[in-house]
């Protein structure tokens, strides 16, 4: 900290407050490199891949069978990529848009998330069990589709391969509360796990194509909407992620 006499002024030891703030920005430029390093290096690496796998197309010996095999895995490259940019765009939304609340039947959205991710992911072999009441409540649209789009995404890309995949939905309202919970029976996250994983890009094993940036993107939103997120989990048995949103009583437009 610069604790130069500026002309004219008296010096003035720097107050505790000033020390404090000091602290506070030098760690959040901290944070800030370290956020430039991991997203540098998570856009780079599929971008590598892609660059690598275009040589080897163009190659000519690539047979049409070789062929077909790089432009299979050029599309997960490409597509980790747009995941990656995806989750990002939600983390600067969440952080710069107001809470708003409109009137959402909470049905419809996770029906809609299910559909999406059907169409992206190809769920083939996964069962879906979505709780059958319609219940409408005043809420938070985006960030009620955020937060249920990266928990049922997850569900269903942690499913178990020993296990028949089931990944349930079930939603109420109680004490002015909104609670959801995503349950499924996948491989499940140790105890030693379950704190980290909310930590921003935190990945339990680096063999995953995620940007570790899903649940993260979760916490912060709910704790926008002022409301809660819990787990409970069991390696090999499977997770239930519940989420609980104080209500609002009407709708509130956001002035971006
Ligand atoms: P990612 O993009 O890696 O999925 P997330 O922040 O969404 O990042 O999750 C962090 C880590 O938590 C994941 O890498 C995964 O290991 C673990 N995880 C998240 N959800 C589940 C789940 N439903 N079942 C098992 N593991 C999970």
């Amino acid at each position: 900290m610069t604790t130069e006499r500026t002309k004219g002024q008296p010096w003035q030891e720097p107050t505790n407050h000033l020390l404090e703030e000091n602290e506070k920005l030098k760690a959040t430029v901290k944070e800030l490199e370290q956020f430039v390093h991991i997203v540098a290096h998570d856009v780079k690496a599929p971008l590598s891949s892609l660059f690598g796998l275009l040589k080897l197309a163009k190659h000519p010996e690539t047979t049409p069978d070789l062929l077909d095999q790089y432009l299979d895995l050029m599309n997960q490259s490409i597509v980790q990529m747009d995941t990656f940019l995806q989750d990002l765009i939600h983390y600067s939304r969440n952080l710069r848009s107001e809470v708003s609340s409109m009137e959402i039947n909470v049905r419809e959205v996770v029906e809609d998330v299910f559909q999406n991710l059907n169409y992206m992911m190809g769920n083939d072999g996964v069962n879906f069990d979505i709780a059958e009441n319609s219940l409408s409540v005043y809420t938070d649209y985006m960030r009620l589709k955020m937060i249920l789009n990266n928990l049922i995404s997850n569900a269903i890309y942690y499913s178990s391969e020993a296990d028949k995949p089931l990944v349930s939905v079930d939603f109420y309202r109680e004490n002015g509360h909104l609670n959801i919970t995503v349950k499924d029976n996948g491989i499940g996250i140790d105890e030693k796990h379950q704190e980290e994983i909310f930590e921003m890009f935190y990945r339990v094993s680096s063999a995953g194509k995620g940007s570790g940036l899903g649940l993260y993107i979760v916490k912060e939103a709910v704790e926008k909407l002022g409301g809660e997120i819990n787990l409970d989990s069991e390696l090999g048995k499977g997770s239930t992620f519940e989420v609980l949103i104080p209500l609002k009583e009407k709708a509130v437009s956001k002035k971006e």
